[in-house]
C-alpha cells in the first residue's frame, strides 16, 4: 500500500472513537441502491437514503475516513475554494451556480444537524473562520467577499485591526474577514459517526470490500468485490482521491496534489491566549496557505502544502511550522513540538468545484472536491440521495455531465499556481511594506 500516504500517522486515529463494527462484503447481496466508497460524501448520501427507508448497501474497499474524510485537517468552511460567488456563477451558468452556492453556503447547518441527531461525538465546534489580511490590499477584496456571501444568507462580517487582533490573538493583521458559522471537528471520528448513523437507520455497510468490477446482470448491476458481490437497481461512487478501479477510467477524473498537517502538544493556558483565543479557525490570509485550528486537547492542527523542502525535510518542515507560528503570534513562547504528522491526498481537477458524471444509466459517479471535501462532502449526500430517489435531472444541484478526464498538466498546475501565490504575495507585501513572516 505504497499508493497512498500512511492512514495511521494522523491525529484523528489516535484520537477518535472506535469504528463501528462493519464487516468484509461475502456472498451475495441486494440493493436498490449501492453506494461505493466510504468517506463523507458516500456516508452522508447512504445516510440520506436510509433515513428515507431506501434499502442501501455502501462498499468500502479500506475501512471508513480511509480516504480525505479520515485524514483532513477539520476545517468545515462552507464556501468555495478558487472561486468568487460571481466567477462560479459565470462558470456554471444558470441555475446551477445557485443552487449549488446554497447547499454549499447551508452545508453546515448539515453537520450539526446530523451531528446532534446522531450523538456524534466528534469535536464539533462551531467558533467560526476568518481569514486575515496580510497587507493592507487584501481588505478590498475580503469586502467584496464579505458582501456576495452575506446576500446569499451567510453569516459573515470584516474586522477592523483591533478586532482581528482581539480575536486572533495575533498583531499582524491589518484586518480580517470572519465567517461566524464556521466549525471545524475530528476528521475520522465525524466518519465513523456517520458510518454510525447509516447502520442505526437500517444502512448495510461492509469494509475491506473494494469493488473490483461493475457489469449488467438480470437487468440490475452487479458489484464484485474480492469474496462477494451486490445486486442494485443504482449505483453511486464517490471514492474522491482514493479511487482505486471499480469503473474505467473513473482514476483519470482528477490529479492528486498532496498536502500535510501536523499538530502540536496541547498548549499552554498562556499560549491559548495569545493565539486563537476564541478557537476559531484561521487561514493567515497568503495564497500558499497556512491553517490551524485547535483540537479538543488545545493541540494547534495546522496544513500546508509542501513546496521545495517543505513537506520532505521534516527537521525544515518542524522548523517552518513553528517560525510561521510564532510569527503570527509572538505570545506564544513555550517550544512547539509538532507531535503529529501526516499527509493526504487531493482529487484536483480543472474546476474546483465537485462533478457528477453519468457513467451509464444507473450509475453515476463525484470525484473533484479538490480540498474543501467537509463541508462539500456533507451536503452532497443531499444531492446524490435526490438523484438516486429519481428527482429529475433538471431540478438537480449538480449537472450530470459525461465523464472527463482531466489533463496531464492538472498533475503539477496547482503546485506551480500556489508557487505565483507566493511570489504574487510577497511582492505585494514588498510593494505595500508588509512585513513577512519567515520562509516566505
Ligand atoms: C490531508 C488533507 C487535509 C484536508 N483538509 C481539509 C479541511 O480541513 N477541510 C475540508 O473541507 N477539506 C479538507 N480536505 C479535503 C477533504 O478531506 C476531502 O475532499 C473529502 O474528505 C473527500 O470526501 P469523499 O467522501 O468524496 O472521498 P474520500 O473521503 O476520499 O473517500 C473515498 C473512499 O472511497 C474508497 N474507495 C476507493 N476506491 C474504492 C473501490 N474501488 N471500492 C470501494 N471503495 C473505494 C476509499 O478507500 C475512500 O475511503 C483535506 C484532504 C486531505 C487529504
Amino acid at each position: 500500500m505504497t499508493r497512498f500516504s500512511p492512514f495511521e500517522d494522523t491525529l484523528w486515529y489516535a484520537t477518535a472513537p472506535a469504528a463501528p463494527e462493519t464487516p468484509r462484503l461475502q456472498g451475495r447481496e441486494t440493493a436498490d441502491v449501492c453506494v461505493v466508497g466510504g468517506g463523507y460524501s458516500g456516508l452522508t448520501t447512504a445516510l440520506e437514503l436510509a433515513r428515507k427507508g431506501v434499502s442501501v448497501v455502501l462498499l468500502e474497499r479500506m475501512e471508513l475516513g480511509f480516504g480525505g474524510s479520515g485524514r483532513n485537517a477539520g476545517h468545515c468552511t462552507p464556501t468555495f475554494t478558487h472561486y468568487s460567488l460571481p466567477d462560479l456563477r459565470r462558470v456554471l451558468g444558470a441555475p446551477w451556480a445557485e443552487r449549488l452556492i446554497h447547499r454549499q453556503t447551508r452545508a453546515n447547518d448539515r453537520v450539526a444537524e446530523m451531528v446532534a441527531r446522531y450523538g456524534i461525538d466528534c469535536e464539533w465546534e462551531q467558533n467560526g473562520y476568518i481569514q486575515g489580511a496580510l497587507f493592507p490590499s487584501h481588505i478590498k477584496v475580503m469586502e467584496a467577499r464579505c458582501r456576495d456571501y452575506n446576500a446569499v444568507g451567510a453569516r459573515t462580517r470584516m474586522l477592523d485591526r483591533a478586532e482581528a487582533e482581539a480575536i486572533t490573538g495575533s498583531p499582524r493583521f491589518y484586518g480580517g474577514w470572519l465567517h461566524e458559522e464556521a466549525g471545524g471537528l475530528n476528521a475520522l471520528a465525524y466518519a465513523r459517526g456517520l458510518g454510525r448513523a447509516v447502520l442505526s437507520e437500517g444502512g448495510r455497510i461492509f469494509t475491506r470490500s473494494g469493488v473490483t468490477g461493475c457489469t449488467r446482470l438480470d437487468g440490475k448491476w452487479r458489484l464484485r468485490s474480492d469474496e462477494g458481490e451486490v445486486l442494485a437497481e443504482k449505483v453511486i461512487f464517490t471514492t474522491g482521491a482514493y479511487t482505486v478501479g471499480g469503473w474505467p477510467q473513473l482514476e483519470q477524473t482528477f490529479r492528486i496534489m498532496r498536502v500535510f498537517v501536523a499538530a502540536t502538544q496541547p498548549l499552554s493556558a498562556e499560549s491559548q491566549a495569545a493565539c486563537l483565543p476564541r478557537r476559531t479557525t484561521i487561514q493567515d490570509g497568503r495564497g500558499d496557505i497556512y491553517v490551524y485550528k485547535y483540537n479538543r486537547e488545545n493541540r494547534i492542527v495546522a496544513s500546508m502544502f509542501p513546496m521545495g523542502r517543505r513537506g520532505r525535510d521534516m527537521a525544515h518542515t518542524r522548523q517552518v511550522l513553528s517560525d510561521r507560528l510564532k510569527w503570527l503570534h509572538p505570545g506564544v513562547r513555550e517550544t512547539l513540538d509538532w507531535q503529529f504528522f501526516w499527509m493526504g491526498e487531493l482529487d484536483m481537477q480543472r474546476l474546483t468545484v465537485p462533478r457528477l458524471y453519468g457513467l451509464a444509466p444507473g450509475v453515476v459517479a463525484l470525484t473533484g472536491l479538490s480540498g474543501r471535501g467537509v463541508p462539500t462532502g456533507s451536503m452532497l449526500g443531499g444531492i446524490l440521495s435526490e438523484w438516486a430517489l429519481d428527482v429529475p435531472e433538471r431540478d438537480l444541484s449538480l449537472r450530470i455531465e459525461p465523464l472527463s478526464t482531466q489533463p496531464r498538466y492538472m498533475s503539477f498546475a496547482p503546485q506551480m499556481a500556489l508557487c505565483g501565490y507566493r511570489l504574487r504575495d510577497d511582492l505585494r507585501a514588498l510593494i505595500q511594506r508588509a512585513p513577512l513572516p519567515p520562509h516566505a
